[in-house]
This record gives structure tokens, sequence and C-alpha cells, in this order.
């Protein structure tokens, strides 16, 4: 039996892989301290005898026998990584310095979440793996861009000097059931909104594009590279090409909630990316992934999640 470490476990991410890999013949130590996650995404996972959650954050050391690391452990919604910048700057660095110490101890294998922020607001579309960015460092997003740029850095230096084997995952905006209702994303706000009749907040013109990869194709794509045999020399994006505008995707959304409610215009947050859409080729061809699940379809399963939470309220 594998012995696997997801950090952030009960995150939305986190919660999605360990649910997946306790079908496999595996132990699952899920790692989270609830910063931006919720108890609730893992109470049906801790009925599972091969199942545990260690409350912890991983600011501070951590000693346990492992084969596996996922590495998911951040807040990473602007709400939630900009509430307090120093704690994400600090699960950014010290964070991570702290599962690859873990990993070397054990000489376990390590997928590292990664993030498209390190690209910014990017000049160049789709964004492949060799663009470096555009980052304003000084920013209200610079504690996660620069975090999680910083995060890549470690990596690499831990695999340069003492031989690791970590996978950097960049993921591109992904949706699904459990994301946290008051994480202020723009899917989950938008049918939140929509199914309660109330406005729906486009933020600037909506003008603005970004690319929606389902959770199940995102959670595939992270398995895959962890079962890689060699490890990729290089950061993959992962997420779904298919690029949207904002504005499209709040009327999408009205009209798969078949709601009536209105779109409502208001100021667009700081060093918010203009444009966001992955270059795949690499995932393509080292992991033989593409994403499965249109935008529709995963919308539907979206939208059926936050009936069910909302329930009698809506
Ligand atoms: N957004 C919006 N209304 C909302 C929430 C977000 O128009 O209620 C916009 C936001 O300004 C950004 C895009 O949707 O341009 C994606 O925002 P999100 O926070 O989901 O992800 P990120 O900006 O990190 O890609």
């Amino acid at each position: 039996m594998k012995k696997i470490l997801v950090t952030g476990g009960a995150g939305f991410i986190g919660s999605h892989i360990c649910e997946k890999l306790l079908e496999g013949d595996n132990y699952i130590y899920c790692l989270d301290n609830f910063y931006s996650s919720e108890k609730s995404n893992i109470e049906r996972l801790l009925k599972a005898k091969n199942f545990e959650h260690i409350l912890h954050d991983i600011q501070k050391p951590i000693d346990i026998e492992i084969d596996e690391i996922y590495n998911l452990a951040c807040p990473a919604s602007p709400i939630h990584y900009q509430k307090d910048p120093l704690f994400t700057l600090n699960t950014c660095f010290i964070g991570t310095s702290n599962i690859l110490n873990l990993a070397k101890s054990n000489n376990a294998k390590v997928v590292h979440a990664s993030t498209s922020e390190v690209y910014g607001n990017p000049l160049i579309s789709p964004q492949d793996e060799t663009y470096q960015g555009n980052v304003n460092p000084v920013g209200i997003r610079a504690c996660y861009d620069e975090g999680k740029r910083v995060a890549e850095t470690l990596v690499y230096d831990f695999v340069r000097m003492h031989n690791l084997d970590v996978r950097v995952a960049r993921l591109f905006n992904t949706y699904g059931p459990k994301m946290l209702p008051n994480d202020g994303r723009v899917v989950s706000n938008f049918i939140i909104q929509a199914i309660h009749s109330k406005p729906i907040t486009v933020y600037g013109d909506g003008s603005q594009t970004r690319s929606f990869c389902y959770v199940a194709d995102m959670v595939r794509a992270l398995i895959l590279l962890m079962e890689l045999d060699l490890m990729p020399t290089s950061p993959i994006n992962l997420g779904n090409p298919e690029e949207r505008t904002i504005h499209n995707a709040a009327n999408f959304i009205i009209e798969k909630c078949m709601s009536n409610s209105i779109i409502e215009f208001h100021d667009l947050p700081s060093d918010d990316p203009l444009q966001r859409k992955p270059d795949i080729s690499m995932a393509m061809s080292i992991l033989s992934w593409a994403p499965e699940v249109s935008f529709e379809d995963g919308l539907n399963k979206t939208i059926d999640y936050f009936k069910d939470y909302y329930g009698s309220n809506i």
C-alpha cells in the first residue's frame, strides 16, 4: 500500500485528489489547517479506513513516513490569499521548503501545484511554459504570484542540490463541485448569484478572458504526472485551452441556471490579468492527456452541486 500525503487535502482540488486516490491501494494522509477549506469536503472520506486527516500548517515542519506527496496547501483565490499576504508568502516559501525537506528525508516523489499566476498579466497568448511572465512584484496579487514563483525556484534548487524528484504543474483556472461558496471565484460567484436571482457581478467590462478546466480533468492530469516514469525537467501547464470572456461566462451561467439575474458592472481589481489561456502541448505529449469535460457539462454538475448545497434556501 502506497502512503500518500496530500497537503491542502480538504481544499477544493485536494479533496478531489484524495477521493480519487482512495479508489486505489493507497493510504492517504490529508493534511489541512482549514485556512481556506471546509471539513465538509472530506466528511465522507473520513469514514474510510485508509484515510486520515492531519490538522497541520505546512509553515511548521512535519515528519511522517510517506512515498508520494501532492503539495497543494496554499490559499489560492484572490480573497483568501490577499486576506493575510504575509501568511500566503510564508506558506509558499517556508511551507514549500518544509514539504521539500520531508520529501528529501523520505526519498518521496512530489507533485507540486504551481499556478498560471506565475505568468502574471501575460503579454503573449496562449502562454507556454517557456514564457517568463509579467508580474507586478509589489501589487496586491504579488504575495501569491511571487510566492508561487519563488516556490518554483525552491523546487528546482532542491532538485539540483539534492536530486529530488519533483514534478511541477502550473494549474490554470479550475472549477467544479466543492468550490468554497465564499472564496469569490468567478464561476462559484456567478452560479450562486444566478440561482439566488441576485445581480451577476462582472468586474471591469468583462472583456478579460479566462480558460476554465473541470476539476475531474485536472485531477486526472495531476495523477498522471505523479505516475510518469521520468521526472519532466520543466513545469507543465495544466488547464483547458478553451478561452472565453468573463462577460460570456456570465451570460452562459445565467442561461444554464435559467436565471433572471441581471449583469452589474463593478471596478476591475488592480493587476487583474486581462487574458489567460494555456498552451497545453507539453501536457498532451508527455501525459497523453487533454481535457474531456465541456464547459457546459462541467457547469451543469457544478450548478447541481450548489443547488444541493443551498437546498431549500434557493
Ligand atoms: N470576476 C468577476 N466577478 C466576480 C469574480 C471574479 O468578474 O464576481 C473576474 C475577476 O476579476 C477575474 C476573473 O473573473 O478577471 C477570474 O477571477 P477569479 O477570482 O475566479 O480567478 P483569477 O483572477 O485568479 O483567475
